[in-house]
């Protein structure tokens, strides 16, 4: 746990106690605020208060008396409009902050010098960070994991000279930290999404660019437009920049070139690595992000040796595109985290030949959007809710099967496979939410991986349970 020294003897009130909520109320009790937390469910605050954290209902606190409320990153700040502690914050002149800006704040003061990365972007964000963590700890470095990706980064070994904190923002954490300064900040790409909760894309880019406008050196994906012009904003205010792209050479900076990630100086390319053949960093995407990692650990003075040997074993992400299993040329892929059709797309793009399990609670839209990639689905396993729809869809252009249940998909696809022969991938990535028949994507990814290891003569690459 990392005590919040910087709150001593002041009081804080604590909005959110899901998710990282509580991890955060601790870390200031430990560090000798007084803290007040409160939550809408009353389940939540009974758990606070049986672990030791004084609650209370925040519209009856003396605000004069609070020196700042800390708000879960869940909890909207700004849009579709504030959330009324933060009203109440406002109106008494009380700055909001999360935990990221805790830990900066800590950081600053015992070990400013440690190295801080942080990571944000639309997509990619958690691969990008368990990427970078991986090459680090893989070259024997001292190195701390969390934020958005699941560990509050508030229950993660204190800052301290050589110790790596690895934090992935996402941009209400961000908005959270309003003097979040990493020692290296990647910004991979922007894309609308979470308007919802940011409003306008000029307000959502504003957020993002913020994490590396305030880095020492700044990683910027420029394969979108405004990613490029935060770029270049950051380079005129002249702090180092470095440019990353999947898709062209660049003056300066790390670009792929199909699987090959090359440095370019001064106009001319250098191979750094080849991905190919490392099944867990498959696709563009996954190029991007490789390029970010591997700007980052160029960035910190990592051996190329090092970043090489971190790269090639990559053990993955669960349910984002991870290879499960293998029956001779078959490779059994759990993409689950794909819960729509957008999210599907890198998977899709990423193989061949592809016999594709997908369905479950559809969202809007469906698959048609996915249309371009019918040609390389050699058949298609159709479950949940969405099958007679996404059926309509496939009809005349990809064969089909309605397996209805998942299990029966993975037994149908992968006989289809092997009798086929030859190179392919069994691949869920179901486009689809699971809610209809699965608690989570994750109990749905889980749920796969028992399956492809139940089938007879697979060699798993994971544990049975996933
Ligand atoms: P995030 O943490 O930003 O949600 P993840 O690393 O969990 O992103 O990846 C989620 C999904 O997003 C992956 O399964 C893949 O389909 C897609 N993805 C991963 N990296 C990228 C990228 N750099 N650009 C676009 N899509 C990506």
């Amino acid at each position: 746990m990392i005590p919040v020294t910087t709150f001593k003897g002041k009081t804080a009130a604590l909005f959110g106690l899901g998710g990282s909520g509580l991890a955060t109320a601790l870390a200031l009790a430990a560090g000798g605020a007084k803290v007040v937390a409160w939550d809408d469910n009353p389940a939540s605050v009974e758990n606070a208060a049986a672990a030791g954290i004084a609650t209370g209902d925040l519209r009856a606190l003396d605000w004069a008396t609070v020196d700042a409320l800390v708000l879960s990153p869940g909890v909207p700040l700004t849009h579709p409009k504030p959330h009324w502690s933060a009203e109440l914050a406002h109106a008494a002149g009380v700055e909001v902050v999360g935990d990221v800006e805790l830990f900066a704040r800590e950081r600053r003061v015992h070990a400013p010098d440690s190295p801080f990365i942080a990571i944000t972007g639309t997509n990619g964000k958690s691969t990008t960070t368990a990427l970078i963590a991986h090459i680090l700890l893989s070259s024997g470095r001292d190195t701390q994991l969390g934020g958005n990706i699941g560990t509050a980064v508030l229950t993660l070994d204190p800052p301290k000279a050589g110790r790596f904190h690895v934090v992935e923002c996402s941009s209400y954490q961000i908005d959270l930290a309003p003097t979040l300064d990493p020692s290296v900040g990647i910004l991979l790409n922007l894309t609308p999404d979470h308007l919802d909760r940011h409003g306008t894309m000029q307000h959502y880019a504003g957020v993002k660019e913020r994490l590396v406008a305030a880095s020492r050196t700044a990683i910027v994906g420029v394969d979108d437009g405004f990613c490029e012009r935060i770029a270049d904003r950051i380079e005129r205010t002249g702090a180092t920049v470095v440019r990353i792209s999947k898709r062209h050479p660049l003056a300066d900076g790390i670009h792929a070139e199909g699987t090959r990630l090359l440095q370019d100086r001064g106009g001319a390319a250098r191979a750094i690595v080849d991905l190919a053949g490392i099944e867990t960093l498959r696709g563009a995407h996954n190029a991007q992000n490789a390029a970010a990692a591997i700007a980052t650990c160029l960035a910190i003075g990592m051996d190329e040796a090092d970043i090489r040997a971190g790269l090639t074993s990559f053990p993955g992400l669960k349910h984002r595109m991870q290879p499960v299993g293998r029956r001779a040329e078959v490779l059994f892929v759990n993409d689950s985290k794909a819960t729509n059709a957008d999210a599907a797309a890198p998977a899709l793009s990423s193989f061949e030949r592809i016999y594709w399990i997908a369905g479950g609670l559809a969202k809007e839209g469906g698959i048609t959007t996915l249309s371009g990639f019918f040609p390389k689905i050699a058949k298609a396993y159709l479950i949940g809710e969405a099958a007679e729809t996404f059926a309509g869809t496939l009809r005349a252009a990809v064969p089909y099967v309605i397996s209805g249940t998942l299990e029966q998909a993975v037994r149908d696809a992968a006989a289809d496979a092997e009798r086929a022969g030859g190179p392919a991938a069994v691949l869920l990535s179901p486009a689809c939410a699971s809610f209809d028949q699965y608690k989570s994507f994750e109990v749905r990814g889980d749920a796969f991986v028992g399956h492809v290891a139940a089938l007879p003569g697979v060699t798993m690459l994971v544990s049975a349970d996933g």
